[in-house]
């Protein structure tokens, strides 16, 4: 029984962060006929700046599920090389023509747009739901069980049960918190510094460079 006095709603899957993996898995799973709530705590997919880039191996994936071609109907560029500049003038450090792919090249896309495809297409399925800025703080356990989540959004506190609850709430997962679960620290093959500069510098370095 449920004495919540909290607006109640229910699913099978509740999944929390409407990025890619939570996106694609609540697609996956609405395309199963399985009943699905995706809960995303913006009210946009254009959160802060998330890469442009979508690789061969999620073109390939987007193909499995007949949607690469569609994906690509939307506007994008697509990097098939790479060059770095060097004192010897470009040399080029990567040929993605040479990958044994239906798609030998990087597909320039914001993850804004990605994502909404990927909601778009969901929103086909009469299984699927989708909350935008939905927060959620809490899990909702009983008998030793994660049941669901509480989201703060539009008219306050909101309930959602569900069977299955998943975290996909990105690198510092509330949910996972919430789980009390640890994550496995591993060592990533690369590291990516990232910063943002003032335009007014990249112009200033523009005109160095062309002054060489
Ligand atoms: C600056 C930058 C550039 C990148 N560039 C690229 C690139 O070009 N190509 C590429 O493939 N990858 C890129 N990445 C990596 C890529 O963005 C991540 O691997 C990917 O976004 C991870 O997807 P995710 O769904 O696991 O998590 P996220 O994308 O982090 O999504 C998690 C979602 O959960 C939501 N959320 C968080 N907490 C809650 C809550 N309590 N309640 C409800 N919702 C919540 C967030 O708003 C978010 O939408 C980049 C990452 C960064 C930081």
């Amino acid at each position: 029984m449920n004495d919540s006095t909290h607006p109640h709603h229910e699913t099978t899957c509740v999944v929390v962060g409407g990025g890619p993996a939570g996106a694609v898995l609540a697609l996956l799973l609405a395309r199963k006929e399985v009943p699905v709530m995706l809960l995303e705590m913006h009210k946009d997919f254009d959160r802060d700046f998330r890469g442009d880039t979508l690789h061969p191996s999620i073109m390939e994936i987007m193909d499995e599920i007949g949607l690469a071609d569609r994906l690509l109907q939307l506007p994008h560029a697509k990097m098939r090389t790479m060059t770095a500049p060097t004192t010897m003038g470009p040399v080029q450090v990567a040929d993605l023509g040479r990958l044994k792919t239906k798609f030998p090249f990087i597909t320039m896309m914001p993850q804004a747009q990605f994502l909404d495809f990927i909601a778009a297409e969901a929103k086909r399925y009469p299984n699927f739901q989708l909350v935008m800025g939905a927060m959620v703080d809490e899990l909702i356990e009983e008998g030793g069980a994660v049941r669901g989540v509480r989201y703060r959004g539009e008219g306050g506190v909101h309930e959602v049960r569900a069977l299955l609850t998943v975290g996909a709430d990105g690198r510092f997962s509330r949910v996972r918190k919430l789980a009390g679960f640890e994550p496995i620290k591993a060592s990533p093959p690369m590291d990516i510094l990232w910063l943002r500069l003032p335009l007014q510098s990249v112009f200033i370095w523009w005109a160095w460079r062309l002054s060489r």
